[in-house]
């Protein structure tokens, strides 16, 4: 039975020690997230990364904005924020109302405040191995991989997405590791074949439970990225992975659960990015 690697457990000690960071530092690190419209999910995610970041001893900047925002008022916003020295990190919630062009947003985030690091300065940087900002739920996967295997040098590495929010960074830190990595996706041939060469798989595709046992290689160390809410007993539902966690812990080495695996590592991974930020803005390298 494999190992279940608990993000939530790291998430705790990873807050705490941003905590111990931010309260050392000589001024407030500052994080605003903006949110559009009332979409539920998205409600309770911001005010979770509001109370997260108070509770790290850093300033929280909540903008909430009606459903019917034009796109100059968003931009005006995002533009008054990167101008605002009290800000440090900026995070405009996806998804975004149809009427509005997420991607032009994501474009008029200073870069050095794209906690999570969307914008393309920050994807060009992670492929050129240059420091920048890291999307905060692959930089999430790469904390715990490294605190469970150390040293990836050389291990096969599989990552079943290439979304760039998800699997294309976390290809790109692994890259970086040493590991020999694979994209996959929808188009590739013969997926469970590919996915038992994998020392290190990667789910980052959003289809409840399409990764099974017999996909996974003995030992293998599993990172399940997917959040998918299914049907459940009593007309309930419930949170479950991309990979089938019944048949797959019995053959992984190392797995991460659903929930409580990658999930609770993605604020304290925008708590660290935006502490990062903080500190470059502040005292920028020489
Ligand atoms: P996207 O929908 O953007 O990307 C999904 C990827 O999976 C695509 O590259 C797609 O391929 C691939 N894919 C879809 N179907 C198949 C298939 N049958 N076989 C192989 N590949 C397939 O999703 P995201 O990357 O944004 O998110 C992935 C999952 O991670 C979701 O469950 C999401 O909820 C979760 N998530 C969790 C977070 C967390 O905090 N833990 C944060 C962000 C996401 P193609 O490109 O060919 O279409």
């Amino acid at each position: 039975m494999a190992d279940i690697l608990d993000g939530k457990a790291f998430a705790e000690t990873l807050r705490a020690a941003i905590a111990a960071e931010v309260a050392a530092l000589p001024f407030k690190p500052g994080l605003a997230v903006v949110l559009v419209g009332d979409d539920p999910a998205s409600r309770v995610y911001v005010a979770n990364k509001a109370k997260q970041t108070v509770q790290v001893g850093m300033r929280s900047f909540e903008h909430r904005l009606p459903g019917d925002t034009t796109q100059e008022h968003l931009l005006a916003l995002v533009q008054q924020l990167n101008a605002d020295p009290a800000v440090h990190g900026i995070l405009v919630q996806l998804p975004l109302p149809k009427h509005l062009n997420a991607d032009k947003i994501i474009a008029a985030i200073s870069p050095a405040k794209d906690v999570d690091g969307l914008t393309v300065t920050n994807a060009g940087l992670l492929a050129a191995g240059l420091p920048g900002l890291v999307p905060c739920t692959p930089l999430g996967c790469l904390l715990l991989l490294q605190d469970r295997l150390g040293d990836m040098t050389g291990l096969n590495a599989v990552v079943v997405g290439r979304s760039n929010l998800v699997g294309k960074p976390i290809a790109q830190l692994l890259l970086q590791q040493n590991c020999t990595v694979t994209i996959a996706h929808s188009k590739t041939k013969d997926l469970g074949a590919l996915c038992r060469t994998a020392d290190i798989l990667i789910a980052a595709v959003g289809r409840p439970e399409m990764i099974k046992g017999d996909w996974i290689k003995p030992g293998a160390t599993v990172i399940d990225v997917g959040i998918n809410r299914v049907p459940a007993a009593e007309g309930k539902t419930k949170l479950v992975g991309d990979v089938d966690f019944a048949t797959a812990a019995p053959v992984a080495g190392i797995i991460t659960p659903v929930p409580g695996g990658v999930g609770p590592m993605t604020i304290a991974c925008l708590l660290r990015n935006t502490l990062t930020a903080a500190k470059r803005i502040e005292s920028p390298p020489t």
